[in-house]
Protein backbone atom coordinates (compact mmCIF):
# COMPACT_ATOMS: atom_id res chain seq x y z
CA UNK A 1 0.00 0.00 0.00
CA UNK A 2 1.27 3.27 -0.83
CA UNK A 3 0.84 6.36 1.48
CA UNK A 4 -2.60 6.23 2.83
CA UNK A 5 -2.93 9.42 4.17
CA UNK A 6 -0.92 11.43 1.29
CA UNK A 7 -3.29 9.72 -0.96
CA UNK A 8 -6.82 10.25 0.69
CA UNK A 9 -5.33 14.07 1.42
CA UNK A 10 -4.59 14.72 -2.11
CA UNK A 11 -7.94 13.34 -3.03
CA UNK A 12 -9.43 15.08 -0.66
CA UNK A 13 -7.75 18.90 -2.08
CA UNK A 14 -9.93 17.81 -5.32
CA UNK A 15 -13.29 16.27 -4.25
CA UNK A 16 -13.66 17.32 -0.79
CA UNK A 17 -17.00 19.15 -0.18
CA UNK A 18 -17.36 22.98 0.47
CA UNK A 19 -19.41 22.82 3.81
CA UNK A 20 -19.40 25.85 5.97
CA UNK A 21 -18.02 23.95 9.16
CA UNK A 22 -14.81 22.91 7.13
CA UNK A 23 -13.71 26.47 7.17
CA UNK A 24 -13.86 27.37 10.85
CA UNK A 25 -11.43 25.49 14.20
CA UNK A 26 -14.46 26.86 16.38
CA UNK A 27 -15.24 23.26 18.56
CA UNK A 28 -18.83 24.81 19.41
CA UNK A 29 -19.66 25.03 15.63
CA UNK A 30 -17.22 21.77 14.67
CA UNK A 31 -19.67 19.86 17.92
CA UNK A 32 -22.83 21.67 16.36
CA UNK A 33 -22.00 20.30 12.91
CA UNK A 34 -20.91 16.77 14.01
CA UNK A 35 -24.49 16.63 16.81
CA UNK A 36 -26.52 17.86 13.69
CA UNK A 37 -25.02 15.19 10.78
CA UNK A 38 -25.70 12.34 13.15
CA UNK A 39 -28.29 9.92 11.28
CA UNK A 40 -29.30 13.13 9.02
CA UNK A 41 -27.68 13.92 5.53
CA UNK A 42 -25.95 16.77 4.65
CA UNK A 43 -28.58 18.52 2.52
CA UNK A 44 -31.04 18.41 5.35
CA UNK A 45 -28.38 18.89 8.30
CA UNK A 46 -27.32 22.02 6.42
CA UNK A 47 -30.13 24.61 6.77
CA UNK A 48 -30.24 23.87 10.77
CA UNK A 49 -26.38 24.47 11.06
CA UNK A 50 -27.49 27.89 9.52
CA UNK A 51 -30.07 28.42 11.65
CA UNK A 52 -28.38 27.11 14.89
CA UNK A 53 -25.05 29.35 14.36
CA UNK A 54 -27.30 32.35 14.02
CA UNK A 55 -29.45 32.02 16.71
CA UNK A 56 -27.00 30.14 19.24
CA UNK A 57 -23.57 31.62 17.83
CA UNK A 58 -21.59 30.34 20.57
CA UNK A 59 -21.79 27.84 23.43
CA UNK A 60 -22.99 30.38 26.24
CA UNK A 61 -26.29 31.41 24.44
CA UNK A 62 -27.19 27.88 23.65
CA UNK A 63 -26.61 27.85 27.28
CA UNK A 64 -28.54 30.66 28.38
CA UNK A 65 -31.68 29.40 25.81
CA UNK A 66 -35.21 27.08 27.45
CA UNK A 67 -35.23 23.57 26.31
CA UNK A 68 -38.30 24.08 24.61
CA UNK A 69 -36.75 26.94 22.00
CA UNK A 70 -33.58 24.70 21.38
CA UNK A 71 -36.10 21.48 20.63
CA UNK A 72 -38.16 24.31 18.60
CA UNK A 73 -35.25 25.00 16.11
CA UNK A 74 -34.94 21.29 16.13
CA UNK A 75 -38.20 20.60 15.30
CA UNK A 76 -37.99 17.99 12.06
CA UNK A 77 -34.61 16.54 12.52
CA UNK A 78 -35.76 13.97 14.81
CA UNK A 79 -34.01 12.01 17.26
CA UNK A 80 -33.96 14.63 19.84
CA UNK A 81 -32.23 13.14 22.18
CA UNK A 82 -29.55 14.57 20.21
CA UNK A 83 -30.84 18.45 20.83
CA UNK A 84 -31.93 17.74 24.99
CA UNK A 85 -27.92 16.36 24.91
CA UNK A 86 -26.36 19.53 23.10
CA UNK A 87 -28.61 21.96 25.45
CA UNK A 88 -27.30 19.99 28.12
CA UNK A 89 -24.23 19.82 27.85
CA UNK A 90 -24.12 23.74 26.93
CA UNK A 91 -24.88 24.25 29.98
CA UNK A 92 -22.24 22.11 32.04
CA UNK A 93 -19.58 23.82 29.62
CA UNK A 94 -21.07 27.29 30.63
CA UNK A 95 -21.60 27.02 34.34
CA UNK A 96 -18.91 23.82 34.93
CA UNK A 97 -16.02 25.18 32.50
CA UNK A 98 -16.66 29.19 32.78
CA UNK A 99 -17.73 28.67 28.86
CA UNK A 100 -14.56 27.17 27.96
CA UNK A 101 -14.46 24.12 25.63
CA UNK A 102 -11.83 21.33 26.88
CA UNK A 103 -9.55 21.26 24.54
CA UNK A 104 -8.74 17.58 24.23
CA UNK A 105 -10.09 14.08 23.53
CA UNK A 106 -9.69 12.80 27.09
CA UNK A 107 -11.47 15.81 28.92
CA UNK A 108 -14.32 16.06 26.08
CA UNK A 109 -15.05 12.49 26.30
CA UNK A 110 -16.28 13.20 29.81
CA UNK A 111 -19.10 15.81 28.33
CA UNK A 112 -22.68 13.88 27.98
CA UNK A 113 -23.69 13.58 24.76
CA UNK A 114 -20.01 13.56 23.09
CA UNK A 115 -19.13 10.07 22.35
CA UNK A 116 -16.04 8.97 21.20
CA UNK A 117 -16.74 9.78 17.54
CA UNK A 118 -17.24 13.22 18.42
CA UNK A 119 -14.52 13.49 20.96
CA UNK A 120 -12.16 12.55 17.81
CA UNK A 121 -14.00 14.76 15.44
CA UNK A 122 -13.46 17.94 17.66
CA UNK A 123 -10.27 17.21 19.19
CA UNK A 124 -8.80 16.72 15.84
CA UNK A 125 -10.27 19.51 13.69
CA UNK A 126 -10.57 22.05 16.30
CA UNK A 127 -7.28 21.06 18.07
CA UNK A 128 -5.05 19.37 15.66
CA UNK A 129 -4.93 16.18 18.33
CA UNK A 130 -4.48 12.93 16.03
CA UNK A 131 -7.66 10.89 16.73
CA UNK A 132 -9.34 9.19 14.23
CA UNK A 133 -13.01 9.48 13.92
CA UNK A 134 -14.86 6.29 12.80
CA UNK A 135 -17.85 6.38 11.20
CA UNK A 136 -20.09 4.51 8.95
CA UNK A 137 -18.31 5.95 5.84
CA UNK A 138 -14.88 5.26 7.84
CA UNK A 139 -15.76 1.55 8.86
CA UNK A 140 -16.62 0.72 5.14
CA UNK A 141 -13.48 2.63 3.40
CA UNK A 142 -11.22 0.57 6.06
CA UNK A 143 -12.80 -3.07 5.49
CA UNK A 144 -12.50 -2.80 2.23
CA UNK A 145 -9.63 -1.41 1.43
CA UNK A 146 -7.52 -3.84 4.26
CA UNK A 147 -10.00 -6.56 3.85
CA UNK A 148 -11.11 -6.22 7.17
CA UNK A 149 -14.12 -8.96 8.02
CA UNK A 150 -15.36 -7.98 11.93
CA UNK A 151 -18.08 -6.26 12.33
CA UNK A 152 -17.99 -2.75 14.11
CA UNK A 153 -20.33 -3.74 16.25
CA UNK A 154 -18.67 -6.70 18.51
CA UNK A 155 -15.99 -4.97 20.46
CA UNK A 156 -13.23 -6.74 19.18
CA UNK A 157 -14.00 -5.68 15.51
CA UNK A 158 -14.12 -1.98 17.20
CA UNK A 159 -11.06 -2.25 18.36
CA UNK A 160 -9.44 -3.09 14.98
CA UNK A 161 -11.30 -0.50 13.16
CA UNK A 162 -10.33 2.04 15.92
CA UNK A 163 -6.78 1.13 15.81
CA UNK A 164 -6.20 0.79 12.39
CA UNK A 165 -7.33 4.27 11.91
CA UNK A 166 -5.54 5.96 14.03
CA UNK A 167 -2.45 3.89 12.82
CA UNK A 168 -3.26 5.74 9.69
CA UNK A 169 -4.23 9.08 10.52
CA UNK A 170 -1.98 12.04 9.40
CA UNK A 171 0.11 13.38 12.39
CA UNK A 172 0.53 16.56 10.76
CA UNK A 173 -3.28 17.16 9.61
CA UNK A 174 -5.26 14.72 11.62
CA UNK A 175 -8.49 17.08 11.33
CA UNK A 176 -8.38 17.04 7.30
CA UNK A 177 -7.63 13.66 7.23
CA UNK A 178 -10.38 12.32 9.40
CA UNK A 179 -12.38 14.87 6.80
CA UNK A 180 -10.95 13.23 3.89
CA UNK A 181 -11.74 9.60 4.57
CA UNK A 182 -15.57 10.53 5.86
CA UNK A 183 -16.24 12.57 2.41
CA UNK A 184 -14.13 9.65 0.19
CA UNK A 185 -16.73 7.06 2.13
CA UNK A 186 -19.59 9.24 1.82
CA UNK A 187 -19.04 10.20 -2.11
CA UNK A 188 -16.83 7.47 -3.54
CA UNK A 189 -16.81 4.19 -1.53
CA UNK A 190 -20.80 4.32 -1.38
CA UNK A 191 -22.09 1.26 -0.52
CA UNK A 192 -23.64 0.05 -3.51
CA UNK A 193 -22.21 0.10 -6.86
CA UNK A 194 -18.83 2.26 -6.47
CA UNK A 195 -17.11 3.25 -9.21
CA UNK A 196 -13.90 0.74 -8.39
CA UNK A 197 -12.50 0.98 -11.91
CA UNK A 198 -11.47 4.40 -11.33
CA UNK A 199 -10.57 4.16 -7.95
CA UNK A 200 -7.35 5.60 -6.49
CA UNK A 201 -6.92 3.01 -4.63
CA UNK A 202 -7.93 -0.02 -6.84
CA UNK A 203 -4.61 -1.70 -6.90
CA UNK A 204 -4.31 -1.89 -3.49
CA UNK A 205 -7.53 -2.39 -1.86
CA UNK A 206 -8.26 -5.68 -0.87
CA UNK A 207 -12.19 -6.03 -1.68
CA UNK A 208 -11.51 -4.77 -5.26
CA UNK A 209 -8.93 -7.50 -5.78
CA UNK A 210 -10.42 -9.98 -4.41
CA UNK A 211 -14.56 -9.56 -5.59
CA UNK A 212 -15.84 -8.57 -2.57
CA UNK A 213 -16.78 -5.22 -2.75
CA UNK A 214 -20.52 -5.99 -2.08
CA UNK A 215 -19.54 -8.04 1.29
CA UNK A 216 -17.84 -5.79 2.71
CA UNK A 217 -18.24 -4.52 5.61
CA UNK A 218 -19.51 -6.98 7.71
CA UNK A 219 -22.46 -6.10 9.16
CA UNK A 220 -24.26 -7.80 12.32
CA UNK A 221 -27.88 -9.41 12.28
CA UNK A 222 -30.17 -6.74 11.82
CA UNK A 223 -32.23 -5.40 15.46
CA UNK A 224 -35.45 -6.28 16.29
CA UNK A 225 -37.95 -3.27 15.32
CA UNK A 226 -40.53 -2.48 17.84
CA UNK A 227 -44.29 -1.91 16.35
CA UNK A 228 -45.99 0.45 18.16
CA UNK A 229 -49.81 2.01 17.72
CA UNK A 230 -50.68 5.15 18.33
CA UNK A 231 -54.29 6.38 18.66
CA UNK A 232 -54.34 10.41 18.87
CA UNK A 233 -57.26 12.25 19.97
CA UNK A 234 -57.76 15.60 18.60
CA UNK A 235 -60.00 17.66 20.25
CA UNK A 236 -62.86 20.25 18.90
CA UNK A 237 -60.23 20.09 15.55
CA UNK A 238 -63.00 21.20 13.87
CA UNK A 239 -63.52 24.49 15.48
CA UNK A 240 -61.25 27.30 15.80
CA UNK A 241 -62.72 29.16 18.25
CA UNK A 242 -62.87 26.35 20.45
CA UNK A 243 -59.16 25.13 22.32
CA UNK A 244 -57.52 21.96 21.85
CA UNK A 245 -55.33 19.43 24.56
CA UNK A 246 -51.51 18.78 24.02
CA UNK A 247 -49.81 16.85 26.46
CA UNK A 248 -46.57 16.99 27.07
CA UNK A 249 -44.06 13.52 26.76
CA UNK A 250 -42.71 13.59 30.02
CA UNK A 251 -42.07 9.93 30.03
CA UNK A 252 -38.56 8.15 29.26
CA UNK A 253 -39.69 7.40 25.82
CA UNK A 254 -39.49 8.64 22.34
CA UNK A 255 -40.00 12.58 21.58
CA UNK A 256 -39.35 13.42 25.36
CA UNK A 257 -40.49 16.83 26.15
CA UNK A 258 -42.33 17.52 22.85
CA UNK A 259 -45.69 17.95 22.98
CA UNK A 260 -48.41 15.93 21.02
CA UNK A 261 -52.32 15.12 21.44
CA UNK A 262 -54.09 13.22 23.89
CA UNK A 263 -52.38 9.39 23.38
CA UNK A 264 -54.28 5.92 23.66
CA UNK A 265 -51.34 3.29 22.79
CA UNK A 266 -52.59 -0.39 22.52
CA UNK A 267 -51.14 -3.07 21.04
CA UNK A 268 -52.58 -3.64 17.66
CA UNK A 269 -54.46 -0.68 15.34
CA UNK A 270 -58.13 0.14 17.20
CA UNK A 271 -61.07 0.80 15.41
CA UNK A 272 -62.92 4.06 16.55
CA UNK A 273 -65.91 1.46 17.66
CA UNK A 274 -63.48 -0.34 19.59
CA UNK A 275 -61.17 2.64 21.23
CA UNK A 276 -64.48 4.16 23.00
CA UNK A 277 -64.82 1.05 25.08
CA UNK A 278 -60.86 1.48 26.01
CA UNK A 279 -60.87 2.46 29.92
CA UNK A 280 -58.61 5.08 28.97
CA UNK A 281 -60.63 6.75 26.42
CA UNK A 282 -63.26 6.26 29.44
CA UNK A 283 -61.64 7.81 31.83
CA UNK A 284 -60.50 10.41 30.02
CA UNK A 285 -64.15 11.38 28.20
CA UNK A 286 -65.86 10.58 31.88
CA UNK A 287 -68.69 12.48 32.05
CA UNK A 288 -68.80 14.34 28.72
CA UNK A 289 -70.53 13.78 25.50
CA UNK A 290 -68.31 14.02 22.50
CA UNK A 291 -68.78 13.19 18.60
CA UNK A 292 -66.56 11.85 16.18
CA UNK A 293 -65.83 14.39 13.27
CA UNK A 294 -63.44 12.59 11.21
CA UNK A 295 -60.38 10.29 11.30
CA UNK A 296 -57.01 10.74 9.17
CA UNK A 297 -55.37 7.73 7.25
CA UNK A 298 -52.97 5.29 9.04
CA UNK A 299 -49.57 8.24 9.50
CA UNK A 300 -46.11 5.66 9.56
CA UNK A 301 -43.35 6.60 10.78
CA UNK A 302 -39.88 5.07 11.12
CA UNK A 303 -36.97 4.92 13.72
CA UNK A 304 -34.21 3.27 14.33
CA UNK A 305 -35.61 0.65 16.77
CA UNK A 306 -39.32 1.11 16.02
CA UNK A 307 -42.17 1.79 13.82
CA UNK A 308 -44.88 4.23 14.98
CA UNK A 309 -48.34 3.66 13.38
CA UNK A 310 -50.46 7.08 14.49
CA UNK A 311 -54.48 7.44 13.92
CA UNK A 312 -55.85 10.65 14.76
CA UNK A 313 -59.34 11.00 15.99
CA UNK A 314 -60.93 14.77 15.46
CA UNK A 315 -63.63 14.47 17.88
CA UNK A 316 -65.79 17.35 19.72
CA UNK A 317 -66.42 16.95 22.91
CA UNK A 318 -68.95 19.50 25.39
CA UNK A 319 -65.87 19.90 28.05
CA UNK A 320 -61.82 19.28 27.81
CA UNK A 321 -60.99 16.83 30.38
CA UNK A 322 -58.46 18.53 32.87
CA UNK A 323 -55.67 16.61 33.40
CA UNK A 324 -52.11 16.80 34.54
CA UNK A 325 -49.34 17.78 32.14
CA UNK A 326 -52.62 18.82 29.66
CA UNK A 327 -52.29 22.14 27.71
CA UNK A 328 -55.24 23.93 26.37
CA UNK A 329 -54.64 25.50 23.76
CA UNK A 330 -55.94 27.32 20.56
CA UNK A 331 -54.92 25.20 16.84
CA UNK A 332 -53.84 28.43 16.06
CA UNK A 333 -51.02 28.84 18.84
CA UNK A 334 -49.94 25.23 18.07
CA UNK A 335 -46.60 26.17 16.31
CA UNK A 336 -45.25 27.58 19.19
CA UNK A 337 -45.32 23.99 20.83
CA UNK A 338 -41.85 22.08 19.74
CA UNK A 339 -43.36 18.71 18.23
CA UNK A 340 -42.53 15.37 16.43
CA UNK A 341 -42.24 15.27 12.75
CA UNK A 342 -45.09 13.22 13.04
CA UNK A 343 -47.24 15.64 14.41
CA UNK A 344 -46.03 18.37 12.04
CA UNK A 345 -47.11 16.65 8.82
CA UNK A 346 -50.51 16.05 10.75
CA UNK A 347 -50.71 19.34 11.13
CA UNK A 348 -49.72 20.06 7.73
CA UNK A 349 -52.13 17.66 6.20
CA UNK A 350 -55.18 19.02 8.18
CA UNK A 351 -54.77 22.68 9.00
S1 LIG B 1 -11.57 0.13 -5.16
FE1 LIG B 1 -13.76 0.22 -4.82
S2 LIG B 1 -14.11 -0.74 -2.83
FE2 LIG B 1 -11.92 -0.26 -3.01
S3 LIG B 1 -11.72 1.72 -2.04
FE3 LIG B 1 -11.99 2.09 -4.22
S4 LIG B 1 -14.19 2.38 -4.44
FE4 LIG B 1 -13.86 1.44 -2.45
Amino acid sequence: MKDFGREILAWYEIHGRDLPWRKTTDPYKIWLSEIILQQTRIKQGLSYYHNFTEKYPDVSSLARAPEEEVLKCWQGLGYYTRARNLHHTARIIANDQQYTFPDNYKDLLNLKGIGEYTAAAIASIAFDEPRAVVDGNVIRVLSRIFGIKKSFDKPEGKKIFISKANDLISKKEPGKFNQAIMDFGSIYCVPANPDCNHCIFKNDCYAFRNDQVDKLPVRSPKIKIRKRYFHYLVFNWNDPEQKTLLKKRNERDIWMNLYDFPLIETENTMKWKDLITHPEFKKLTKGLIFNLRQSSPLYKHQLTHQQIHARFFMLDITALPNRKNYHKTKKSDISKYPVSRMIEKFLQDYP
